[in-house]
């Protein structure tokens, strides 16, 4: 992903041709043709670093990152660190971890916190030019001053300071002179627009807190509003994409670069936001989960955030290719979280190596196949690819296969094993069981079968045919393994979508973890190490997860094979 930009410009093809294609392309295209910004593209991804970066957070940096390198532009990854009580380095490395590890490179790493002082100055350009005063309303004032929807706000008693007294102030709040919330700058512009934003938004505020990067250097800090535009511009952002919340914001960047920044402006674009069923993205709740221990962490399997679903198995290409899938649109829409799990599916089957694996065994005893023997059987890794080749798996008298994979007194249509049926097992051989062994209390321990020396490979030589092929293992071979299956987090489609009195909390799925401890896996898998994805033939693709100990592997179900959820909502 991180080409030189050079010479793919010199190549250049049309801009973004064969690539993505959507609006906000088609603007960037249109001033690269007008000439528009000295034909520069210079975009932005601007986090809050008050949390991990989610699913949603993905799409803007496909987007951010994507234009850029497309259009041979420059992308920086800017920390948005306005507000010192929300924020931790924490959350500034796992950030960056995730974007590299999404597969972006980025031109500059920046912090809005080291444009405070050029920021401070702005804002004393302002107060000169009779555009911004130091309001002493309390908040509440503030508020109520604000008027509504409906109603205009009023104009404040201290909205006519001279400018002589609202730089002095504005110095001795920088000083340290006052409290917190004692005065606050707000930006003069107009208390009767119908746009709230516009009716002089505050531009800072009084706040002794410790900043993460600037330690007690200020105890003013920008507003994001004010902030935001300005850091772009000190940057030389052409095109500054965010999400649709902020389209009413846009007056308010205009307005400030309009008066603050001389020649090229940067430019402010709102696209639609990802949304997905069964999921809360907002991060106020994530944190919440994360807090209350809902969940084990940022980075458990079943959190939207990248690091929970690097966790899970996915990949950064699936990610890449589900936000290419969904494309970039002016309308709010909520995309099936299937659509996500379908592209990690679809990646995980070209790359992940077959394993056969006994989520919940039941023994096999072959009571006609030599005690002492192993045979180490050919078995094809995928059997819809030929070129994946095959691997051996050992076999012997004693094996086991999936519970479910049994029945005793089966329905008409249980194809697969039963008193008296034979089927095959996987690149093996036929087997058909003769007898179900009990214990006292009635639960079965093992089942006696024959198997068929003359099917070896699993094909009957007379055309006799079964009609299920299941996978085993081999007990003395196999490898112990615990297995977590991971579903959705919540059960229902809008987790957010509550009645009064409850909570997004009450939608929870109970069923989200269930922990396996006596899976038994092909012995190759004692060969992988902590990441690895592979296929559980039959039942998913599993991620080796980092609880794993050498002799106490530990695997997490990233997706089943199918989608289960929607034969679910078809059975509705
Ligand atoms: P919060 O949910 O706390 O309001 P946020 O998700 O907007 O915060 P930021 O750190 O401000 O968090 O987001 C960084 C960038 O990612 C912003 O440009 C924002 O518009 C974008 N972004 C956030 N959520 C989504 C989403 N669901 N889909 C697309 N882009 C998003
Ligand atoms: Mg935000």
């Amino acid at each position: 992903m991180t080409d030189d930009h050079g010479s793919a410009a010199a190549a250049a093809p049309k801009p973004g041709e064969g690539g993505p294609t959507d609006f906000i392309r088609a603007i960037v295209d249109e001033d690269l043709a007008a000439g528009k910004h000295h034909g520069r593209v210079a975009t932005r991804f601007p986090p809050e670093p008050n949390g991990y970066l989610h699913i949603g957070h993905a799409k803007s940096i496909c987007l951010n990152f994507g234009v850029a390198e497309e259009r041979g532009g420059t992308c920086n990854l800017r920390f948005d660190d306005t507000n010192p009580t929300k924020e931790d380095v924490e959350y500034v490395d796992a950030i960056k971890e995730d974007v590299a590890w999404l597969g972006f490179a980025w031109n500059a790493e920046l912090y809005a916190s080291d444009y405070f002082e050029r920021l401070y100055q702005f804002a004393v350009g302002l107060i000169k030019q009779g555009h911004a005063y130091v309001d002493s309303l309390s908040a509440d004032k503030i508020r109520q001053y604000r008027g509504t929807l409906t109603e205009p706000g009023r104009n404040s008693p201290y909205r006519d300071r001279p400018i002589e007294e609202n730089l002095d102030l504005f110095t001795r709040m920088r000083a340290g002179e006052f409290p917190d919330g004692a005065h606050v700058l707000r930006a003069k512009i107009d208390m009767a627009s119908p746009n709230l934003n516009m009716r002089d938004p505050t531009l800072y505020r009084i706040r002794h807190a410790s900043h993460h990067r600037t330690g007690g250097a200020w105890c003013i800090y920008p507003m994001y509003d004010f902030a935001h535009p300005l850091s772009d511009a000190i940057e030389r952002i052409t095109h500054s994409i965010c999400t649709l919340e902020f389209e009413d914001h846009r007056p308010l960047y205009d307005w400030l670069v309009d008066r603050l920044i001389e020649g090229d402006k940067p430019r402010q674009y709102e696209f639609a936001r990802l949304n997905l069923n069964y999921t809360v993205m907002s991060k106020r709740k994530l944190l919440q989960l994360v807090e209350q221990r809902y969940v084990a962490g940022w980075d458990d399997p079943r959190m939207p955030t990248l690091a929970g679903l690097r966790r899970r198995g996915y990949t950064a290409e699936s990610i890449r290719d589900f936000c290419n899938r969904i494309g970039v649109a002016k309308k709010e829409n909520v995309i099936d979280v299937a659509q996500l799990e379908h592209s990690v599916r679809e990646d995980l089957n070209k790359r992940a190596p077959r394993v056969m694996t006994v989520l919940r065994p039941i023994k096999v005893v072959l009571t006609n196949y030599p005690e002492g023997q192993v045979e180490h059987l050919d078995v094809i890794n995928n059997p819809e690819d030929s070129s994946a080749g095959t691997r051996q798996v050992p076999f012997s008298r004693v094996l086991y296969i999936e519970r479910d994979d049994f029945m005793e007194n089966p329905p008409k249509k249980f194809y697969r094993l039963s008193p008296g049926g034979e089927v095959r097992l996987r690149c093996a051989y036929f087997i058909t069981c003769r007898e179900v062994v009990k214990d006292e209390r009635g639960e079965i321990v093992e089942l006696r079968c024959t198997y068929d020396s003359a099917t070896r490979g699993g094909d009957a030589p007379d055309g006799r045919r079964v009609k299920a092929t299941l996978h085993w293992v081999s007990a003395a071979h196999a490898v112990p393994v615990e297995v977590r299956l991971y579903d959705r987090l919540f059960s229902v489609e809008e987790p957010e979508n509550v009645p009064v009195g409850k909570t997004f909390l009450d939608n929870l799925n109970p069923r989200s973890l269930e922990v396996l401890r006596g899976s038994r896996a092909e012995p190759s898998v004692a060969d992988s190490s902590v990441g690895a994805r592979v296929q559980f033939e039959r039942l998913g693709y599993f991620c080796m997860d980092p609880d794993s100990r050498a002799g106490a592997l530990v695997f997490n179900r990233t997706v089943s094979l199918r989608d289960t959820w929607a034969k679910i909502a078809q059975r509705g």
